[in-house]
């Protein structure tokens, strides 16, 4: 070890007062390469075991960056004093073994759960019960189409799988089935991969949808249907024969199921949003509020039933991209506004959540429990997968809804520097607007911009790894919503929707 007491010295000063005296310039030079390198090598390494909602790997993750949140000086904004806000969940076990669906009809049948049909998703009920079935047929798009809970509720409804079931869903799960059966034509090869083969735990959000349980989603192979129709007295290709006919839900005369699923509550468990608060320097505008989000949760292991396969020997999903690299983009942010000499005027929020992908649970929760007040909230910049792709882009989805996109430009146009040019939605077809947490705080009237590099063939695979993350392109992308979170926290009046936007997104017309 070399001692060099000179040097030492003459640093002291800098060392002891340097904390705070930063400017903009260098505020955003403390978003490096490296940092953004070390922190999604913590985040999304193997140990993590991809940070499914809820694991221990995923708290592990909440409590490092509770512990980076406290070490730049944010005040705690969670939970009673505390950097975290845990949202309940429920964690039920699935036993196909023991698992049936009987069949009355004019030749009664018995199904095995886990064989002949599949669970794929929601909740059975909890004790046995027996109910009619309904086949729904005909298009959701021709015209008078409706269905009516006499013929759908609390039965057991068939519903062909294919590209008309989203827009079907709509209609059907709001009048409350007891389940749905999906009639799918999968080769052997998809039908192997489908959940609800194995014994397996699920994961339920009861804050979800006013708490409501999408009920037990089932799956049976299209011959396997046609047999029970035939004996119901409807043609085998009722569900295809209909197609251009407005929609309606058929009962199938005589027949009777019996759903037998043992899913058991095993626990009541829990998950973490964790979120820090800078306080604005303006006497006024600190009760104002930017927020900046991004999910650290991701989709585990194969176990974890939230779709990750294995390759080979790898079976973890890292989500370095999706979403370790927004997670610390957030991190980076914290830790660059926390060094400024100059406060900006408005406070700054931010946040890392998860239940992401489980269906968006984390910001859904902050969103109905925030713990500032939303009306306060004036923008969120939402990062989800944003260190891959093009060297010199990034995709802005929403920016199209208010202002923040031309002020989003001109901060570009001020920092050509950075090289990173930011794109309208390059991926139409993919509906992301709805496919990350900004979606929830839109819905609530919070405008937003959701930055994205991309999709990429990596998406949700075990591939997703820390060396695939081009850290100097995040690094550029971080330091341009840097600029922007400074402008938006800065600015004289706060961001104001499209009119027409905020009509279709939160209804209504907008206040501000
Ligand atoms: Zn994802």
């Amino acid at each position: 070890m070399r001692y060099r007491p000179a040097l030492l010295l003459a640093a002291l000063p800098v060392m002891a007062a340097g904390q705070r005296q930063q400017s903009a310039t260098s505020g955003a030079a403390s978003i490096t390469a490296a940092d953004i390198q070390r922190r999604i090598g913590i985040i999304a390494a193997d140990s993590m075991l991809g940070r499914a909602t809820p694991s221990p790997q995923l708290d592990a993750v909440a409590t490092y960056i509770a512990g980076e949140f406290r070490r730049f000086g944010l005040k705690p904004g969670g939970d009673s004093g505390t950097y975290l806000q845990r949202f309940p969940l429920e964690v039920l076990r699935f036993d196909p073994e023991s698992s049936t669906i009987g069949i009355t009809s004019r030749t009664p049948t018995t199904w095995r759960v886990g064989h002949d049909v599949l669970l794929v998703e929601g909740q059975a009920p909890s004790v046995a019960t027996t109910a009619p079935a309904a086949v729904v047929t005909g298009s959701p798009d021709a015209a008078g189409s409706a269905l009516d809970s006499a013929s759908v509720t609390g039965k057991v409804v068939f519903v062909a799988y294919g590209p008309a079931l989203n827009a079907i869903a709509v209609k059907l799960l709001p009048l409350k089935p007891l389940a749905v059966v999906l009639v799918a034509g999968f080769p052997d090869s998809i039908w192997e991969k489908l959940p609800g083969r194995e014994a397996s735990v699920t994961v339920r959000n009861p804050s979800e949808g006013g708490g409501a349980a999408v009920p037990a989603v089932l799956a049976v192979r299209t011959a396997t249907a046609n047999a029970l129709f035939a004996q119901g007295g409807a043609s085998p290709d009722s569900l295809r024969a209909w197609a251009d006919k407005p929609l309606a839900a058929r009962p199938l005369s005589d027949v009777t199921m019996r759903l037998d699923v043992h899913q058991r509550m095993l626990d009541h468990a829990s998950a973490p949003n964790v979120v820090g608060v800078l306080e604005g320097s303006d006497p006024a505008l600190k009760s104002e509020y930017v927020l900046f989000t991004a999910h650290m949760d991701h989709i585990g292991t194969p176990s974890a039933g939230e779709g990750c396969t294995a390759r080979g020997a790898d079976s973890i999903c890292n989500g370095a991209d999706d979403d370790g690299s927004g997670t610390v983009a957030v991190v980076e942010l914290a830790e660059a506004f926390s060094l400024l000499r100059d406060r900006p005027k408005r406070s700054l929020v931010f946040m890392t959540v998860s239940g992401e992908e489980r269906g968006l649970w984390g910001s859904g929760y902050w969103a109905d429990h925030p713990t500032v007040p939303l009306a306060n909230v004036v923008a969120d910049l939402n990062s989800d997968m944003v260190g891959r792709n093009s060297k010199d882009t990034v995709a802005v989805i929403g920016r199209e809804h208010s202002n923040l996109g031309t002020t989003l430009d001109s901060v570009a146009a001020a920092h050509r520097e950075l090289g990173i040019k930011p794109v309208g939605d390059l991926w139409p077809q993919e509906g992301l607007f709805f496919r990350s947490d900004h979606f929830n705080f839109a819905k609530k009237g919070v405008p937003i911009l959701f930055f994205t590099t991309g999709l990429h063939p990596d998406y949700h695979q075990v591939s997703d790894s820390p060396d695939k993350i081009d850290t100097e392109k995040e690094a550029r992308f971080a330091r341009l919503v840097f600029y922007m979170g400074l402008a938006v926290a800065n600015s004289a009046q706060r961001p104001r929707w499209k009119p027409e936007s905020y009509k279709q997104i939160v209804g209504g017309s907008s206040t501000n």
